[in-house]
């Protein structure tokens, strides 16, 4: 089936506004298996608005409409679409009551007569309750053809598309789509690809597709099949051989596990508790690990160290060490995750230094330069990486491989 979106909204033609919800939709609708062969942008202009739908409703079967459901005069998607697909709009007692319900618990909002203009649905319609908004949305078939209206505001489009239009064009497939995520940190896309090289070429059902992240791979692996066991049959071979290829790179094949809840799930599996002794990041690894709910049994204090004092100070950093191989050395890095996991009384250390840029590069230590070391049991890895990129870039590929390191040092710990 083919399904068309159209954004609504004049200050998305202007660049006022970026068009996450184009992004966020296409991405599902390519996880429902669905084909997409246009997306357009249109203003809140009436006969433009009217002359996209007729034209997308003559090549696609679901046409997607998202914005200018508000009760506004500029707001007019619902009215125009349905004027096209001729059917006249009618008003919605159930709507209505919610509405003024909605009204009623917003003390800060006042009831407008052209609110009531919310409460018309086009004849035949399904309403789509919005719990967090005034304008529902709305599904409308006709002669074969499917209109979803959404509203604009992603805090209103997404749980909306979530809980009720994935279902629901999910219902409108002769087949189901199942797909897995394998992610993967520690190899780059290329050689991800390299390993998996005869999988992907030989592949039509399930499929393999590889995304590169900052400094993550993820491997989304998609089957299509009469039934949802028939399908999950067809990936799990897949992923398993995939990880098998990979090994210890494939941090998890869960959708929903980020990079520090696979570590924070490590800690926690081995009774483990971590510090961070962060230079260049300033932070940042910390603050990745503290995204994890839970994580105060593992991580309970971290250093932000920026200058050779604090460094010294705090995780006693010989000065001797700082003035022959300077702060973003190997020996600096190593001192730096010995002293943080003492001074903290952790079981493991993670330390960071390196020149994020855009100036203090030299020929010999360049911008891109980072040294990151892991203490753990009585034993130092040290790993150097020349990263490209600007300061944000460089400072955010050394937080994912500083969180990879802690993951690996692990694994490596209790798998020898
Ligand atoms: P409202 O009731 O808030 O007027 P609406 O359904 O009429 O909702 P619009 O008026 O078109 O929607 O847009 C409202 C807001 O929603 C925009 O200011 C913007 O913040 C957000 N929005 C709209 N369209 C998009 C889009 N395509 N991508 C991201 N955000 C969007
Ligand atoms: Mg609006």
């Amino acid at each position: 089936m083919i399904v068309e979106l159209i954004s609504v909204g004049t200050e998305l033609l202007l660049g006022n506004i970026v068009n996450t919800n184009t992004q966020y939709l296409a991405e599902k609708c390519a996880l429902l298996g669905l084909s997409m062969y246009h997306q357009v942008v249109v203003g809140d202009n009436h006969d433009r608005l009217a002359e996209v739908i007729r034209t997308a409703l003559g090549r696609s079967d679901i046409v997607i409409l998202t914005g200018g459901l508000g009760p506004t005069e500029d707001d007019m998607t619902k009215e125009v679409c349905a004027q096209v697909m001729d059917a006249p709009l009618e008003e919605d007692a159930h709507t209505r009551a919610r509405i003024e319900e909605y009204f009623r618990n917003n003390i800060y909002r006042k009831i407008t007569d052209n609110n009531w203009k919310q409460a018309l649905v086009p004849a035949g319609a399904r309403v789509l309750d919005n719990d967090n908004g005034t304008a529902p949305g709305l599904i409308l078939e006709k002669n074969g053809k499917v209109a979803v209206l959404l509203p604009g505001p992603p805090g209103e489009l997404y749980p909306l598309f979530e809980e009720q239009v994935y279902p629901y064009l999910q219902n409108l497939q002769p087949e189901v789509i199942r797909s897995q995520m394998v992610k993967v940190c520690g190899i780059g896309e290329s050689g991800v690809e390299d390993r998996l090289l005869d999988l992907i070429d030989g592949q039509t059902n399930p499929t393999i597709a590889t995304y590169a992240k900052i400094g993550e791979v993820h491997v989304r692996v998609t089957a299509r099949a009469a039934d949802e066991q028939e399908a999950r049959k067809l990936v799990k071979p897949v992923v398993r051989e995939i990880r098998d290829r990979l090994g210890d790179c494939v941090y998890t094949v869960r959708e929903e596990e980020t990079l520090e809840m696979a570590v924070v799930r490590l800690l926690e599996k081995y009774e483990l508790t971590v510090t961070t002794a962060e230079s260049c990041t300033g932070g940042q690894i910390a603050s990745r690990l503290v995204n994890v709910p839970g994580v105060s049994d593992v991580f309970r204090e971290g250093f932000v160290t920026y200058s050779n004092k604090a460094k010294r100070k705090y995780l006693d950093v010989s000065k001797s060490t700082l003035k022959k191989y300077g702060a973003v050395s190997e020996q600096t890095a190593k001192e730096m995750a010995i002293g943080g996991a003492f001074a903290s009384d952790s079981d493991i250390c993670i330390a960071v230094t390196g020149i994020a840029g855009p100036d203090g590069g030299t020929e010999e230590k360049p911008v891109g330069l980072v040294y990151i070391a892991t203490y753990m049991k009585n034993t130092v890895t040290v790993e150097e990486y020349r990263f490209k990129g600007n300061r944000q870039k460089i400072r955010e590929q050394t937080v994912v491989k500083a969180l990879d390191l802690v993951r690996r040092t692990i694994l490596k710990y209790y798998k020898s």
